[in-house]
């Protein structure tokens, strides 16, 4: 399963690629001891979480085997790589920018470029399907608002089927005020959900 990623299975792969838990928290700006909640089992990954945990996985994947042929070092790139993530889109350009014009003189660089073309980054296949499912279930929104969106789906998709199964039939538009205001309240419940969730998570997070 794609969209989820089982405690067991987050170990494995961690430790397959030789990262440690406080690597793979740095990597996902997220604390050493969510990282170690995730592995316990304690607090599910969230969903907004799980593909870029997969991707961390593969690309340290990836490092790891290009590090295992003995390329020639370039201290430059060595030391670029060890900064932290860019955080805002203006910091990932600046440093785009910044790796170009290293690349365009470094005869060593140009060199560890062709090898690392030989291992494209293998992420998890991304279906159609994946991506609907994430957008129904929030994905694309903070973790605690997450749950909002199934919650507004649910109650929506409720209140039309009793709607439509009523004798006196409220009329179209009546119907579709009626599932709007429905779904708002179930957005509001999931919303409360999430917050209530969230907070629970951090709070448990603390605690270890
Ligand atoms: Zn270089």
């Amino acid at each position: 399963m794609m969209w989820t990623i089982s405690p067991e299975e987050l170990t494995r792969l961690r430790q397959a690629v030789g990262l440690s838990s406080q690597g793979l928290a740095e990597f996902l700006h997220v604390s050493e001891a969510t990282v170690a909640n995730w592995e316990a089992g304690a607090v599910r990954v969230p969903f907004s979480q799980v593909r870029h945990v997969r991707w961390v996985l593969g690309f340290s994947a990836r490092n790891q085997a290009i590090k295992a042929i003995d390329l020639p070092e370039c201290e430059w790139s060595t030391k670029f790589e060890d900064r932290p993530e860019p955080e805002t889109s203006e910091e990932q350009r600046r440093s785009e920018q910044e790796w170009s014009a290293h690349l365009a003189t470094c005869r060593v660089c140009q060199e560890r470029e062709v090898v690392k073309k030989r291992f494209p980054l293998v992420l998890p296949p991304q279906p159609l399907w994946f991506e609907t499912l994430s957008i129904l279930m929030g994905g694309w929104l903070p973790e605690w608002a997450e749950p909002s969106v199934p919650g507004a789906l649910v109650f929506g998709i409720v209140g039309l089927v009793r709607d439509v199964r009523l004798t006196n039939v409220p009329g179209t538009w009546g119907t579709i005020l009626d599932v709007v205001l429905v779904s708002m309240v179930g957005a509001a419940a999931g919303l409360a959900m999430g917050v209530f969730r969230y907070y629970r998570s951090r709070w448990k997070t603390r605690a270890v």
